[in-house]
């Protein structure tokens, strides 16, 4: 069997100019963890250029989802942006990543920061039943620059609640935090700085975060991770590594060139 598998778009959602989402087929072998990547890619040139992508859909979904950045002279998103329903697309079947329940110590509250498209994993982790049954609270914090990059916000804020499984334990457990940093919006600046100044607790009603009860996951540009491990750093939480537990994971949304 080849390391990858072919599908086929199915539907394909642009946000706004820079970021778009499609769905495609989904091999019936492809097994994953909620919040895992994989490499995804079109041929070009006659080679499989590929990129690593997380996986927006649940793993007992049907069909595969991804949310992409468009890099205007990005090598792939300059040519992914333009795909089309029916058209092909390579999808690697080694599923892996950092951004699992399980890689966590046991907590009541998941804190889960993203910025930009970083909320990929983080989609896929709030269809998860069962990380409802594991914590109290989910907290889905998501920093953007414009309104418009708040992709998924009326699924999180009106079709997630009413899932007909686990629809009530959504609305008790999850609390879902968009903020803006450059326009007005009702929640406003970096995830860094709300977290530093402890606003974000404040805006959320619950008290400030300590190591016997919290737990995070981090997804996101270079700059937030390195700022926000920084601040989880100072405040005693540990990053889970190397198989070893800790109060936080981490992956990054992309590579900084
Ligand atoms: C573990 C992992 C998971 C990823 N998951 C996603 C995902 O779910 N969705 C997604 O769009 N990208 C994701 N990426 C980034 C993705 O792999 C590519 O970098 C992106 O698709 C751009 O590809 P490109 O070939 O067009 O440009 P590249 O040559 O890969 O990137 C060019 C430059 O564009 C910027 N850039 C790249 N990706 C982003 C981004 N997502 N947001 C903001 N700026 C970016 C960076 O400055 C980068 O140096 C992930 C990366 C990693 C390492």
């Amino acid at each position: 069997m080849t390391t990858l598998a072919t599908e086929r778009v199915t539907d394909i959602h642009h946000w706004n100019e820079r970021l778009f989402s499609f769905k495609t087929s989904r091999d019936t072998g492809l097994r994953f963890e909620n919040g895992h990547f994989v490499m995804i890619g079109l041929p070009v040139e006659g080679k499989p250029l590929l990129r690593a992508y997380s996986i927006v859909s649940a793993n007992y979904d049907e069909e595969l989802e991804f949310l992409s950045i468009k890099v205007p002279d990005g090598p792939l998103t300059s040519r992914l942006q333009n795909i089309n329903v029916g058209d092909e697309i390579f999808v690697s079947r080694k599923p892996t990543g950092t951004l699992v329940a399980d890689h966590l110590l046991p907590g009541r509250n998941l804190y889960m920061f993203a910025t930009g498209t970083g909320l990929a994993p983080f989609m896929s982790i709030v269809k998860d039943p069962e990380v409802y049954e594991r914590f109290d609270r989910i907290i889905l914090c998501h920093g953007v620059r414009y309104a418009s990059e708040l992709a998924y916000a009326d699924f999180l804020t009106d079709e997630l609640p009413q899932n007909a499984f686990f629809g009530e334990q959504v609305q008790e457990k999850l609390i879902y935090f968009p903020t803006v940093t450059r326009e007005p919006f009702r929640n406003q600046g970096r995830l860094t700085d709300l977290l530093a100044s402890g606003a974000l607790f404040d805006a959320i009603g619950l008290p400030a975060p300590n190591k016997d009860d919290d737990r995070f996951m981090l997804c996101g540009s270079p700059g937030m991770l390195k700022d926000m491990t920084a601040l989880l750093d100072e405040r005693g939480f540990k990053e889970s590594r190397n198989g070893y537990l800790g109060e936080y994971v981490i992956e990054r949304a992309f590579v900084e060139k």
